[in-house]
């Protein structure tokens, strides 16, 4: 079956063409705009999207070297997100099903994120656990199945991405600040700056106080010396990854001993960070788990993740009508 896959959940225009569970094409259009504004404009994401939304399906089609009357059905993102966003994604998928009287798809997008594990080789084998951090979610989630998912932890206030947002825009590093605090972070000292561990019970997480000990830290720096951003910038960021890893994994730790879970999952967005990809790897092998760790172009939003949620929909005939309409906020389980 030949599927087409569309996200527009947040800032990112997508599409993807997966045939019999292949990945063929995965065109991602990303905006420029929000980077002026320090985050995502919601209103001027719609725009955009609106514009992106059949050149990139066009680019998708040629790449994968199929026609539009070959799809078998399509699969769009029907939430969480920015619901002006999610609308564009969901109106264009709901037309196209209507126009080629194909099956059209509903897919959850932070289920899309775990599934992207499925694209290529090796698989985690169910049950697994997955750690899926992005600019929205912290979520330890147990995956039982495809589409059977349980919540068994998530952050009460910010998400880890958000924490690497708030923490670059604090050291007035341009946004979205996380991939650029990765990249400073290897050059500094991950014990220059000692940073608060926070005490939550169970599976949960917080951030808030982190980035506020971050604040408080550089602005009493700053009066001894104005010119501390600059000269430490590496070493706090190094520091703030370093924190911010072991969070996350001190959960996920627990999680694994909890569950008695060995296959281990990252997803989203910051699961691109090189910090959190090599200690989450050195505790694999510290605890004998199978670590599963996504493709780099898998990390960050992408339709391949859910043309691939799509397939194994279509495959269980899994289907919606044209009364589908977008949610902003939509639960995994
Ligand atoms: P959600 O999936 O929760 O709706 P989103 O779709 O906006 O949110 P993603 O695209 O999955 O989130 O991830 C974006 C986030 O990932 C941003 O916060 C960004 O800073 C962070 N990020 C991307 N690369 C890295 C990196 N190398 N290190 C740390 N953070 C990163
Ligand atoms: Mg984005
Ligand atoms: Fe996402």
């Amino acid at each position: 079956a030949i599927i087409l896959g569309i996200e527009s959940s947040c800032d990112e225009t997508s599409a993807s063409i997966c045939i019999d569970g292949e990945i063929k094409s995965n065109i991602i259009a990303s905006q420029a705009i929000h980077a002026k504004y320090g985050g995502v404009v919601p209103e001027l994401a719609s725009r955009v999207h609106q514009q992106n939304i059949i050149p990139t399906v066009d680019q998708a089609i040629i790449q994968a070297e199929v026609t539009k009357n070959d799809i078998d059905a399509v699969a769009f993102t029907r939430g969480p997100g920015l619901l002006g966003s999610l609308l564009v994604g969901t109106s264009f998928a709901k037309s196209f099903a209507l126009a080629r009287k194909i099956p059209l798809i509903e897919v959850n997008h932070m289920q899309a994120h775990i599934l992207a594990h499925f694209i290529d080789n090796p698989r985690p084998s169910f049950p697994f656990l997955c750690l899926t951090v992005s600019g929205g979610h912290t979520q330890i989630v147990l995956v039982k199945d495809y589409f059977d998912m349980e919540l068994i932890g998530q952050t009460l206030d910010d998400a880890a991405g958000e924490a690497f947002d708030k923490t670059a825009k604090i050291l007035n590093l341009p946004y979205p600040g996380g991939p650029l605090i990765d990249k400073y972070a290897q050059l500094g000292d991950p014990k220059a700056f000692s940073l608060p561990e926070p005490q939550i019970p169970g599976l949960d997480f917080s951030f808030s106080g982190l980035k506020t000990a971050i604040l408080y830290l550089v602005q009493r720096k700053v009066v001894e010396n104005p010119t501390f951003l600059e000269d430490y910038r590496d070493d706090v960021c190094a520091s703030v990854q370093e924190r911010i890893v072991s969070i996350l994994l001190n959960k996920l730790k627990k999680a694994a001993k909890q569950t008695g879970v060995k296959d281990i999952a990252i997803a989203g967005g910051v699961s691109a960070n090189s910090g959190l990809r090599t200690a989450l790897l050195a505790m694999g092998e510290r605890y004998k788990w199978n670590v599963f760790i996504p493709k780099f172009e898998y990390c960050t939003d992408n339709a391949a993740m859910i043309a691939i949620a799509g397939y194994h929909k279509y495959l269980k005939k899994d289907f919606v009508g044209q009364d589908i309409g977008p949610l902003a906020r939509m639960p995994i389980g």
